[in-house]
């Protein structure tokens, strides 16, 4: 399977204000911010979101925080999923909606917190999460109610709905991930 590489899907690099091309289908556009490294493309299934999720989680390394917004449904869980797995995560990667964050072990343990239930962090809460970051490949869902607290993000991911099966995934990093 290759991502990003459909006649349907829409793929950009914007590489510190150069276009560089990495696959004959994508197009590309220049970054306004030409210190931001963003990669967008759309996905064409929950497996492609995965692959996509993959590729960044080959790049990432212990203390990295990757933030993923979107909206319910949008595929954040999904995204940090296929990242998990390809860092090694053997257990299922499910939702943490109804507990502040799962961690699993792996080669880099990987941290998986959703932050949707938090109306704003005060410092005992932080207590709570700060072991989640703590030597850790930390996904966090719903970063924006994480305030100032959390740690900076390396990347941030953003999904929104396309239609039913198609997402458009953002990932934006001041380091170029070579995506
Ligand atoms: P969130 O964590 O953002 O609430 P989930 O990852 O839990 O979202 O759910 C996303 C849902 O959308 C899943 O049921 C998934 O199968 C579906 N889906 C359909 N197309 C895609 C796609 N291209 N990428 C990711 N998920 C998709
Ligand atoms: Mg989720």
């Amino acid at each position: 399977m290759r991502v990003c590489g459909n006649t349907d899907m829409a793929f950009r690099d914007q590489s510190r204000g150069q276009t560089r091309v990495t696959e004959v289908s994508q197009t590309f556009h220049r970054s306004s911010d030409p210190y931001l490294h963003a990669v967008e493309c759309v996905t064409g299934s929950p497996e492609e979101t995965e692959a996509l999720a993959a590729r960044l989680a080959g790049q990432l390394r212990a203390g990295d925080v990757v933030a993923v917004s979107g909206e319910l449904g949008a595929g954040k869980t999904t995204f940090v999923r296929g990242a998990a797995r390809a860092l090694g995560v053997r257990e299922p990667v499910s939702s943490p909606t109804f507990t502040i964050g799962h961690r699993y072990d792996a080669p880099v343990p990987v941290a998986h917190l959703d932050l949707y239930r938090l109306a704003g962090i005060d410092p005992e809460e932080w207590g709570d999460l700060e072991p989640y970051f703590d030597g850790t490949v930390a996904f966090v869902e719903w970063p924006e109610h994480g305030g100032e607290w959390l740690p900076d993000a390396r990347a941030t991911v953003t999904l929104n709905h396309v239609d039913e099966s198609h997402r458009q995934v953002k990932i934006d990093s001041e380091d170029d991930l070579g995506l």
